[in-house]
């Protein structure tokens, strides 16, 4: 095969972003400007939404990776002195979690979960009753480390059953799945844009609860990392505290139109058409996938590492590279695999060029393959 002029990667984000998001960052905005105040009152507006949020949540932007508005989310909607966190660990994003809330000096207790089954309400239930000071319940919805998509709903009925709150790591899955605020009465929901929302990296996105995030004027202990500073300082002014990534937001503003013009379903089901297209290749192939179907999120595929002695993952994320194709190793939590994304200005037609690309790969690392 030819190398693509596209430069693909096929990874779990950021990803291949469209010419038409990246364009919009070839022009200055100046923070002041009523255009760029107008873009991020869009995104806001667009990521409540998206989620059912507009009536009860608030979105709140801060500059940073989706790393920074799940610190910046904790420090500022959780009150360290009263509160005990229970993070669902099911993968290496679950651990993540854990790793965050303990740096930023929480209390934090974890469920560790094996990859599969999927958590069930009776794991939460008895985690909630070996331990009932327990406030808040955090979980990874689309666990990019295995590719395994978490039942954050039913999490959320267990929470508000008990009386707790429930704050959602939904960087990958937000704009792909579904996820209802207000029907989930959730506290917090972390997103990227430069996932699901196929924008560039540079900002995050925290929808919190408001009455939460009013009620907490002055909690945080940082003084850049405060959702509740960034809010009122927004509200106040229409510009952001500090300088703004002003072209990820144009960039971003961007993507959300692309977003609303493709539709959730549509980009969820492209997505899908994707995975399917890669999956049945690889299979056809003779690989398998560490997931059954049916728990995969279908935004990333992760792949079992072949067993011929000629494979190593170097090798092979070479070949792929010098033909336009960036791949992605597997996790910790996940030995032995490595991991090819499906999301981004991608369709199946791109997934075929995938598809060749592994084939000359592997056979340029001498790996032999059952012919597809
Ligand atoms: C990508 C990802 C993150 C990390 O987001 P950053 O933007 O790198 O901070 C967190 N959680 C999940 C589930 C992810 O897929």
């Amino acid at each position: 095969m030819t190398k693509p002029e596209k430069r693909y990667l096929l990874t779990p984000g950021p990803l291949t972003v469209p010419a038409e998001i990246k364009a919009e960052m070839l022009t200055d905005h100046s923070p002041n400007a009523a255009t760029h105040q107008g873009m991020t009152r869009a995104i806001r507006a667009y990521m409540l939404e998206l989620c059912n949020g507009a009536a009860t949540h608030e979105c709140v932007p801060l500059q940073g990776s989706a790393t920074y508005g799940v610190e910046a989310g904790l420090h500022t909607l959780v009150d360290r002195e009263k509160s005990r966190i229970l993070v669902i660990e099911n993968g290496f994003y679950g651990k993540r979690l854990t790793e965050i809330a303990t740096g930023a000096r929480f209390d934090v207790t974890t469920l560790q979960l094996p990859m599969l089954p999927l958590p069930t309400e009776a794991d939460i239930e008895a985690a909630l009753a070996a331990d009932p000071a327990i406030t808040h319940i955090m979980i990874c919805h689309a666990e990019t480390g295995t590719g395994v998509l978490n039942p954050v709903a039913m999490v959320a009925e267990v929470a508000k059953r008990h009386g707790k709150l429930l704050m959602v790591d939904a960087v990958a899955s937000f704009g792909g799945f579904p996820l209802d605020a207000a029907a989930m009465d959730v506290a917090a929901i972390f997103i990227s844009p430069n996932k699901c929302l196929e924008s560039v990296p540079g900002v995050a996105l925290v929808v919190a609860r408001r009455d939460l995030l009013e009620a907490s004027a002055g909690r945080s202990p940082s003084v850049v990392l405060d959702l509740h500073a960034q809010w009122a300082f927004l509200e106040a002014n229409g510009f952001w505290r500090w300088t703004p990534p002003t072209h990820v937001v144009a960039a971003l503003a961007k993507g959300c139109e692309r977003h609303r013009a493709e539709g959730m379903e549509a980009r969820a089901a492209r997505y899908r058409a994707n995975w399917r297209r890669l999956v049945d290749g690889l299979r056809q192939r003779g690989f398998q996938t560490l997931l059954p179907d049916d728990v995969a999120a279908p935004i990333i595929a992760t792949i079992v590492d072949p067993e011929d002695p000629a494979y190593s993952f170097p090798r092979f994320y070479e070949a792929m590279e010098k033909r336009g194709f960036i791949i992605f190793p597997g996790r910790l939590t996940a030995a032995g695999t490595f991991r090819i994304g499906c999301m981004g200005d991608l369709g199946e037609s791109d997934m075929t060029l995938v598809l060749a690309a592994i084939d000359e790969s592997l056979a340029e690392i001498g790996v032999a393959t059952e012919p597809a």
